[in-house]
Parts: C-alpha cells; structure tokens; sequence
C-alpha cells in the first residue's frame, strides 16, 4: 500500500499504523498540519471492508480537520484516527485502552475526540491511558444545558446554522415550510431534525438502522424514506449526515435539492463535483466549513476563559462564513471548495508566516 505516493497523502505530516495483537486493534492515526496547534480530531470506528479503504478514508478526513480549525479561525491543527471494525460488534474496553496507548506514545501531536462509531465514554476509557484525549471532560454549552462532552450537540447547531445562511442565501428566506432531507440520523443528524422541526422545516429521514428514524418520526413529524434513493427527493435543502460520499459521479445528476449542506465529512467523493453542482446551480455547502461545531465545542472546552455564550456566538458565525462562502462563489466562476479551500489556505498560510 502506497503512502507518500497515495492520492491523499497531501503533505501529511505523521501517519501511524497501529496494532495491538492482545485486541485485535487495528487502526491509523493521521496528523495533517500542526503549524496553528496541535492536531485534534475525532476516531471513527467502521467496518472498513480492507485497509487501503481506510487509510484513503483517514488521510481524506484529517486533511479536512486543517482546514476546518483554520477555517474557524481556531488554534489546533488536523489530524484523525480511524479503527478498522464493527462498533456495534468489536468495541470492548481493552481496544480503547489500547488505542489511548497508540495516542499517548505521540506525545500531544495528535488529540483524539469522538466520531462516528465512538462515544464519549471511548474516548473516556482512551483518556485513562492519555491525557491526550479531548471531549472527555466538558464545561460549556451553547445552549445552557449540562455539558457532558459530547460535541454532537455543537455540531448539529452549526450546521443548522450553515442550513439556515444557505436558505437565506438562496431562497431570501426562513426554513418554515422548507423541505430538508436528512441522510443518517446518528448523533448529529437526530439532532439536527430536531432543530429544523422546530423552526417549521417538513422532514425525510433515512438510516441504515430504524431505531432513530422511528424517534424523528414520532417527534418530529418526519417521513421515513428509502435510503438508497433520499437524495433524489423533490426537497429544497439535502443534508448528508451520513458517512461520506454521498455525492459521486452516480448520485449527483439525480439530486434535485437546491441546496446540500450536511453534517458528513467528506461528502463529495471529488472536489470536482464541487464544479458540477454549481453548474447544476446547486449551492453546494463545503462539509469542513458547515460541521465544524463540533471541533469549535472541544476547542472551547479546552479554554479555561470562555463561556457557554462565547461558544454559542463562535458556533452562530458558521452561518456568517457559510454566506461568505456562497456569495463568493456565485460572483465568480469558482466553485464553493474551491473559495473555501481558498480562504482556509491563506489562514494557513498567515498563521506560518507570524510564526
Ligand atoms: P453517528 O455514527 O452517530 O451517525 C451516523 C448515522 O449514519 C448512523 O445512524 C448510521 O446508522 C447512519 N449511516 C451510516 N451509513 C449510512 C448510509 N450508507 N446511509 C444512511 N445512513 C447511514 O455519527 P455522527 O456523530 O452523527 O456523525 C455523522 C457525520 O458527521 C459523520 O460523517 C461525522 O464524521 C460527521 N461529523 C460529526 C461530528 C460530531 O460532532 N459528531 C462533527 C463533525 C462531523
């Protein structure tokens, strides 16, 4: 398997294959860039069908992580992890203990969270053999509740903020009566429901398993859709929150959404699809800068000086770049990666040359 030629390599500064023979574990941790801080970013566990799937899959999301805390204008770098196997099957206690080693011997260059597949009672078990592990404890939430270190909350009202900036954007109104398709009602995407619903916004919902889908249909007046085909749904606003690539070559003539915007990492498999959706004059939601709640949540956890109010405005100004974004991409010929990819480079860049 390929590394430093692999087309995700990027620039990647550290990438670490680990296995843990008493577990099983599996795993690879990725640091992308650490010129702003320290790299921080979630695991993802998945049943990764062989290694070169997750590695591509790891290399792509902590890229993603660089430019989202540069983004956000916070001071952490980019990395991931991702563990090869079936939550719901193969997590134990002994595997987290396992990987909070892996995370430990790098000495603070990389800081684990939680992600699709993880909670925040892993990355507590992780976090008993590393203090280098974030989300674990938690002082501040945007909204006023009882902070318990899960950053899903955070994440899910970035996005309906971006959701929100992108509707005015491109319809000049509210989401009442818009019609938003959410694919994945994980910990974001049921969240996110939430939200819409209670801003007046008609739901379709999809999983692969029914337990949530069940839960927005009874609370939030959702309708349970085919998974296979949600993204071609006649709706206003698709919303990905799913895994990635939801947007490939065989998916993308098909979604007749005006605007996709969603929580999912890495949602296009390309970034020239990026160009396609724009030229289908669909507003395409860059993913790094719509879900970057959540690291904003942990970076603010990490702050002994913020304040629940502090979190909830830096959460709110993801719909201000949303709409930057988007402006800037319908006055020019560029598609909305590529403006974002733009403004997240030269905040790397500055940042560099401070240093
Ligand atoms: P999660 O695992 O809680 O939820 C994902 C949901 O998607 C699950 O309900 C799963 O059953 C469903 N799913 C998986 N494959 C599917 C498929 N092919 N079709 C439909 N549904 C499918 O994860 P999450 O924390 O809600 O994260 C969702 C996405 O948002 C991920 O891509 C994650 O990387 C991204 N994200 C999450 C956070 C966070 O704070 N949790 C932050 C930024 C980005």
């Amino acid at each position: 398997m390929a590394l430093f030629e692999h087309p995700d390599f990027d620039n990647h500064e550290h990438v670490s294959f680990c296995f843990d023979k008493e577990t099983g574990l599996q795993a690879i941790i990725a640091i992308h860039n650490t010129h702003l801080g320290p790299s921080l970013g979630g695991c993802r566990m998945w049943p990764y069908s062989n290694s070169e799937e997750a590695l591509s899959d790891v290399l792509k999301l902590s890229q993603g992580m660089s430019y989202k805390a540069a983004m956000a204008g916070l001071k952490q770098g980019g990395g991931k992890a991702v563990i090869i196997g079936d939550p719901r099957k193969h997590k134990s206690d002994a595997l987290m203990r396992a990987m909070g080693r892996f995370v430990n011997n790098l000495n603070g260059q990389y800081i684990i969270a939680e992600d699709s597949g993880i909670n925040v009672e892993d990355v507590q078990i992780m976090g008993s053999q590393t203090s280098y592990a974030a989300g674990a404890s938690a002082r501040y939430s945007f909204d006023d509740s009882i902070a318990n270190g899960n950053p899903a909350p955070s994440t899910a009202y970035g996005v309906f903020c971006g959701i929100k900036a992108a509707t005015q954007h491109v319809f000049s109104s509210d989401l009442r009566n818009k019609t938003v398709a959410i694919q994945g009602l994980g910990n974001v995407g049921l969240r996110l429901a939430k939200h819409l619903y209670e801003v007046g916004a008609k739901l379709f919902v999809s999983d692969i398993y029914s337990d949530n889908l069940l839960v927005a249909q009874n609370a939030y007046e959702a309708s349970i859709v085919d998974n296979e085909s949600i993204h071609m749904l006649d709706v206003d606003i698709f919303a990905p929150c799913a895994l990635g690539g939801a947007i490939n070559e065989q998916s993308i003539d098909h979604i007749k959404a005006k605007i996709v915007a969603g929580a999912a990492n890495n949602q296009l498999t390309n970034n020239q699809l990026a160009k396609t959706l724009k030229l289908n004059n669909i507003a395409y939601v860059p993913d790094y800068v719509i879900n970057a709640g959540g690291i904003i949540d942990i970076y603010h956890q990490s702050l002994t000086n913020s304040s629940n109010h502090n979190l909830r405005l830096q959460l709110e100004n993801i719909g201000n770049t949303v709409q930057k974004v988007l402006e800037k991409s319908s006055l020019s010929d560029s598609s909305t990666v590529d403006i974002a990819n733009e403004i997240a480079e030269q905040a790397l860049l500055n940042q560099s040359i401070k240093e």
